[in-house]
């Protein structure tokens, strides 16, 4: 049983789950495929009460729904919570504003009639997605398809079982139709052939390069439309006119959140030499200040890894780093606790030779840059292979602005943390993917956006009719 919920904070196995049988898998496609079709017939707005119902059961069931994303995979229980709520409020948007964002787009043409856009659904979707947000990541890319109309099969992290199952369950309890989203604990085969089946019209992905990778070429292969939400490597931009305090109080919080495990956790720090050797001490003291414990103890504000694997994972980097000339600026050193927790750490003196520059460190450890102006801060903020996020601070929100428009990722925050709202586009570009989710944009991944023109009668005298431009008349 290769799906299993094992407490990262004391290694405890809670609970293995079986793996899909292909009964299980034949049921959700073909209950998926006739869900599809019954609700091309149905109201946007009987979803949206459906989605707001979904809502309330996330609020409702906040505290308990915490509890199992913590076990499974050890953050914070408050940040556990305000996943749960954000859940919610993603729910929430696109139930009231679903209708309205899939409203026809009428066009201006030449040709005769009217022409419009209809954006329709168009069928069963995959996704694949990460444990670091167990229900966040499901919701990104469940709330808009929902109100497409296009139902969902989730292939949900190996060891965050337990948090699939509570969202599933949520799901069937709102009244949502069979099908509306099954989660199936499948194997990298039977995703792949989920992919490959003709009922199936798209894959959404959030997680690594290498599974990226894999999944984007079963959806070539078999000509499915899909999304990659891939790591990152942001850059924290502290500008020469930032104000050190601010940039410090941000920059020790971006890179703890969720033990660092946040794709658009900020990994690089590019700071301005005047300002630098101050950045480095006041982020050290906030480091120190960490208390590692139970995640599910208020008094924690450290939390473990939420893996063996991961552990190991960014370990190895780190020893990496180092060996390639990196300096441990802090941490690096033993958590004397059973469960899979690393200091934080912070590194100086990488080099672009340094075999971990273009690697992503997924988890609490910060890389710390110094450079000399703001060019050699957006060189090196834009040497990388990844483009997810960043942050910039400046003391001049222009000035800020400026430096952000020459980042090359999806999206930049200047003076702010990169929050995630459902009114906002998510995604990179370059090695962090292609699509976004949430916002407009999101809605728009998986529908067809089809044109229809409608006129009275044909106009076979108009010249830009299309039967006179081909020829045909
Ligand atoms: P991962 O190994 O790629 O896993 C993500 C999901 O993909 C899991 O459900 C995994 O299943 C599945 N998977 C992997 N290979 C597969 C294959 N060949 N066929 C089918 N499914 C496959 O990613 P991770 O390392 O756990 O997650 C962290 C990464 O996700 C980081 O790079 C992070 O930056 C990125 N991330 C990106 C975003 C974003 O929005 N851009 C958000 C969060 C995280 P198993 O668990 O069974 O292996």
């Amino acid at each position: 049983m290769a799906y299993k919920t094992v407490n990262p904070y004391n290694n405890e196995l809670v609970k293995s789950y079986p793996d899909a049988t292909s009964e299980e898998i034949e049921k959700a496609l073909s209950t998926g495929h006739a869900l599809y079709k019954q609700w091309r017939d149905e109201p946007i707005a009987d979803r949206a009460k459906i989605l707001h119902k979904i809502a309330d059961l996330l609020r409702k069931n906040e505290d308990e729904l915490a509890k199992i994303a913590t076990i499974d995979m050890g953050k914070l229980l408050n940040e556990s919570k305000g996943e749960v709520e954000l859940c919610a409020i993603i729910a929430d948007y696109y139930a009231d504003n679903g209708e309205d964002l899939l409203k026809p787009t009428p066009i201006s043409t030449q040709a005769t009639g009217a022409a419009e856009i209809l954006h329709q659904s168009t069928g069963v979707l995959m996704m694949v997605e990460p444990w670091n947000f167990p229900y966040y990541q499901i919701m990104r890319v469940f709330a808009p398809n929902f109100i497409v109309g296009n139902p969902m099969i989730l292939k949900h992290a190996s060891n965050t079982p337990g948090s699939a199952a509570a969202f599933e369950k949520i799901v069937k309890e709102s009244g949502a139709p069979d099908g509306s989203l099954t989660n199936l604990f499948a194997s990298y085969d039977q995703v792949s052939d989920i992919i490959a089946d003709q009922r199936v019209q798209g894959v959404a992905l959030t997680g690594s390069k290498r599974g990226g990778q894999s999944v984007a070429a079963v959806a070539g292969q078999n000509l499915k439309k899909n999304s990659m939400e891939l790591g990152g490597s942001d850059a924290f931009v502290v500008l020469s006119d930032a104000d050190l305090d601010t940039a410090v109080d941000l920059a020790w919080r971006v890179r703890i959140y969720n033990n660092g495990q946040v794709c658009t956790s900020n990994k690089r720090f590019i700071v301005a030499d005047n300002l630098y050797d101050e950045f480095l001490a006041k982020l050290k003291d906030a480091f120190a200040k960490l208390k590692p414990g139970d995640p599910m103890d208020p008094s924690t504000t450290y939390a473990p890894m939420n893996s063996a694997r991961a552990k190991a994972k960014l370990q190895g980097q780190i020893d990496k780093a180092i060996e390639g000339g990196a300096k441990v600026a802090f941490g690096n050193g033993p958590v004397d606790l059973p469960g899979q927790f690393i200091q934080p750490t912070i590194l100086t003196d990488i080099s672009k030779d340094n075999p971990e520059f273009y690697d992503e460190l997924f988890g609490p450890v910060a890389q710390v840059f110094k450079v000399g102006s703001d060019q050699e801060a957006i060189d090196l903020a834009n040497d990388s292979e990844l483009g997810l996020g960043g942050i910039v601070l400046s003391g001049d929100p222009a000035h800020g602005r400026a430096v952000a428009a020459k980042i090359e990722t999806g999206m930049v925050f200047v003076n702010s943390f990169l929050v995630s709202l459902p009114e906002l586009p998510f995604g990179g570009v370059k090695g962090s993917g292609y699509g976004r989710e949430m916002s407009q944009l999101g809605l728009n991944a998986f529908v067809n956006d089809k044109l229809v023109v409608t006129s009275q009668t044909p106009d076979w005298g108009n010249p830009a009719g299309g039967l006179a431009v081909f020829g045909g008349k």
